[in-house]
């Protein structure tokens, strides 16, 4: 599937190119309880682990944030330096927690029935070379390659501009729940061109949950006594009241513990925050005033973000720019930069008809001595913000007479400031040795860089005088300092499983492009409780499952790629599986991976089931003949029409079968 991922440092969204079209998944809805249910809320899935006391392993998204006593917010430490986390008894890298998030994704779209094996993620314009490269790893470490990074502001713009087709210069208001970062990006010819970028750090949706506590302590008189579990559940009534807000006009809070109502209107919140949302305006213009441009220079405006959702922060960026800013239903805040990076991903995958320009953002090359004063300097070869893919190269000398050895430093680094500047990045060090020991003069030797699309870098080293390769390697593992090799995460990540081991996904090579259309006569229609009753006996006491029905489906679409399916199921099986499942199976009606029908249909599903397939002209997947349908419906006893189900030690077998034919009266045999 072509996927596109918004790895967030608070919510991360994922979505996917149907062929048409981006739809974005509710991958962890069924974990969304009532009262978070607002809009658009089912599509995120929170960048966060959690510890609960009740429960082995570690949790992720909707569960982390709501039922774990501790929340460990990966990505976000990611982004830094990453010092590790400490989970339970253990200290493991972000990086790794950040992995496990990529890998509950991806067993959560698995259930979903769909798959996340290649991806373009997204990144914030700002993140530096390791937040980079660290996020790279954590996603191939779950076991999804990414086909590149994208900037979160260039996606949003792509989403947007997918929508709209036109050029411009495009400011992108991103307030999320960390950072506000505002981008100016220049869309022509098909290229977006990122031209300005300022953003203010620690200024996010959890500033803005602070002052909001601290003025409903103010109205509770004083700091309310408040157990660990308790002061957990009042952050959540924060936060969760100031996002009611942005749509009500007043809220009553409920305190944990004393159980008071505390009542906060919109007007008290705007001015409690006033001061903050001021301080958001200024890397706007900042990001004007480094372009030279005014407020006019700007033609779209586009709010990305849960905190943009604000009522005062889209009026205060509009009272700014003097212009109305892009309405939510045109280009969404919390979903816009996954889809653009779906898009993105379309496009690279060839199956969308447009272009993209990928560029490097910052600079790369090696480390030199100065001749005069021997200290050591970067050495720019590929230039910061070059198209990819790229190649480039440069010519060095040993220091010494006959070296028999050379380090070759491999450095993701700003030209302009000194090496050791913490922003600089050295992605690992290469051993080279030179066939035989050579004087300087004869040493000298040629270092090529290609950087690729994905970002992956490919370094080779020639002796100048006999074209000799002295090393010639893709640099994929960055074993220096800051980064853990791929293999390294997954062994830490073995500790988010409370210390069983869990096997390593494999890294998918790119699957084959499925075709965009189903081929004729490849559309199905699963007769689902039938399917979910399989092998299970209701006068034995036993249950129907819904997992069996889910991966029966997930088999018959791996053995017809492209097939479209329609899983129909009675409006009784909601009652019928177990509560847990349940759950899931609502998640998966919502989502309509499952169309149930209304209870009180005449002829249950089977009725809709042959209904759908003869307008589809689809083939029916059940072990039911249908006996009451066969007269109204005498097409489906034709060969072909019908495929049946077994399991056979695991492994699903449909069978092309010709239904029993029903008795009619006045033929048996008496
Ligand atoms: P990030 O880009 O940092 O991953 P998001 O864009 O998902 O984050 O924004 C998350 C922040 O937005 C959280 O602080 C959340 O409380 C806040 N938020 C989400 N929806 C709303 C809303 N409707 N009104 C106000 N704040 C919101
Ligand atoms: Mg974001």
């Amino acid at each position: 599937m072509t996927t596109g991922i918004d790895f967030g440092t608070t919510n991360s969204v994922v979505a996917q190119w149907n062929g048409d079209d981006v739809e974005v998944l509710a991958l962890d809805g069924e974990h969304l309880e009532d009262e978070w249910f607002y809009p658009s809320f089912e599509y995120l899935f929170p960048t966060i682990a959690g510890e609960s006391s009740l429960r082995l392993g570690t949790l992720f998204g909707w569960e982390a944030k709501l039922r774990s006593n501790r929340v460990i917010e990966a990505c976000k430490r990611m982004l830094g330096s990453d010092g590790g986390v400490q989970l339970r008894d253990r200290r493991i890298s972000a990086t790794a927690v950040a992995a496990g998030v990529f890998q509950a994704m991806r067993e959560r779209a698995a259930s979903s029935l769909t798959s996340i094996d290649s991806a373009v993620i997204t990144v914030p314009a700002n993140a530096k070379g390791g937040a980079r490269y660290r996020t790279r790893a954590a996603a191939r470490a779950a076991g999804i390659a990414v086909k590149t990074l994208l900037n979160e502001p260039t996606a949003a713009a792509l989403s947007y501009m997918h929508d709209i087709q036109e050029e411009g210069t495009i400011m992108v208001f991103d307030w999320g729940g960390g950072t506000i970062d505002v981008t100016v990006l220049e869309h022509k010819d098909g290229v977006f061109e990122e031209r300005a970028s300022r953003g203010v750090t620690q200024l996010g949706g959890l500033e803005i949950d602070r002052r909001l506590r601290e003025l409903i302590v103010r109205k509770i008189g004083r700091e309310p006594e408040l157990s660990p579990e308790e002061r957990r559940q009042f952050e959540l009534a924060v936060e969760r009241t100031k996002i009611r807000l942005s749509t009500e006009e007043s809220v009553l809070t409920r305190i944990p513990g004393s159980g008071r109502l505390i009542e906060v209107s919109r007007p008290e919140l705007e001015e409690q925050i006033g001061r903050l949302v001021e301080r958001a305006l200024e890397p706007a213009r900042m990001c004007l005033n480094d372009l030279g441009m005014d407020t006019t220079g700007i033609t779209d405006i586009l709010m990305i973000g849960g905190t943009s959702q604000m009522p005062c922060v889209r009026r205060a960026v509009e009272r700014l720019m003097d212009a109305p800013t892009v309405p939510a239903e045109i280009c969404h805040p919390m979903t816009a930069v996954a889809r653009g990076a779906a898009i993105a991903a379309a496009i690279m995958d060839g199956e969308l008809d447009s272009f993209l320009q990928v560029s490097s953002m910052y600079a790369l090359g090696t480390t030199a001595k100065r001749n005069d004063d021997g200290r050591r300097f970067f050495s720019e070869i590929i230039k910061p913000r070059s198209p990819l893919p790229t190649r480039e190269k440069k010519n060095y000398t040993p220091m010494k007479d006959h070296q028999s050895e050379l380090k070759i430093e491999i450095w993701e680094a700003d030209p302009d400031k000194p090496l050791n500047d913490p922003e600089n990045f050295q992605l690992t060090t290469l051993h080279v040795c030179y066939p035989k020991p050579l004087p300087r003069s004869e040493a000298s030797f040629t270092l090529e860089y290609t950087y690729q699309q994905d970002g992956l870098l490919h370094v080779k080293a020639t002796l100048d005088k006999t074209g000799d390769v002295l090393v010639d390697q893709e640099i994929s593992d960055f074993t220096h300092g800051l980064t853990l090799t791929v293999d390294q995460i997954r062994r830490e990540m073995t500790a988010l499983d409370g210390g069983a081991p869990r096997p390593a996904p494999p890294v998918s090579v790119p699957a084959p492009r499925p075709p965009v259309s189903p081929p004729a006569g490849k559309r199905f229609v699963v007769d689902g409780s039938n399917v979910a009753w399989l092998g299970r006996d209701a006068r034995a006491g036993d249950s129907p499952s819904l997992e069996q029905l889910l991966g029966a489906v997930a088999a018959l679409k791996e053995q017809h790629p492209g097939c479209e399916v329609d899983v129909i199921v009675d409006a009784a099986l909601a009652h019928q599986v177990s509560p847990e499942e349940r759950r899931e199976l609502e998640q998966c009606i919502r989502t309509g991976v499952v169309a149930q029908v209304p209870a009180g249909t005449e002829g249950k599903a089977d009725r809709l089931v042959v209904t759908l397939a003869e307008r589809k002209d689809a083939v029916i997947v059940s072990n039911d003949s249908f006996k009451e349908l066969q007269d109204e419906f005498p097409w489906f006893l034709a060969p072909g029409r019908m495929l049946g189900v077994s399991n056979v030690g695991g492994e699903w077998v449909f069978l092309e079968r010709r239904p029993v034919r029903a008795r009619r009266p006045g033929t048996g045999g008496r």
